[in-house]
């Protein structure tokens, strides 16, 4: 049983057309109808920015800074790199 519609594993079958798309499609194919199911909001939300976008680089977010070290851009309540914990520039650390 089962090899009548041998599916490679994840794949999906369009609800619109009935094109049968592959897993790692979130949308058809044939008429780029999203994938019924798919909780990834990929879509319209702009709310949520992917983590290392490009345009980050220049909408730097009020007292956000730049470490010195490793050149990631920390927030601006951040006082320690979040990425190699090199205190903030000018920040007085607290003891
Ligand atoms: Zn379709
Ligand atoms: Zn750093």
């Amino acid at each position: 049983f089962g090899d009548k519609f041998k599916k490679p594993e994840g794949a999906w079958e369009c609800d619109t057309c009935m094109v049968q798309n592959k897993a790692e499609d979130t949308k058809c194919v044939a008429c780029t109808s999203a994938k019924p199911g798919a909780s990834a909001g990929a879509s319209s939300s702009t709310s949520s920015a992917p983590v290392l976008g490009l345009a980050e680089k220049f909408k730097k977010p009020e007292g956000a800074w730049e470490c010195d070290v490793c050149l990631v851009q920390n927030k601006a309540s951040d006082v320690q790199c979040v990425a190699c914990q090199a205190g903030k520039p000018g920040a007085k650390v607290e003891p």
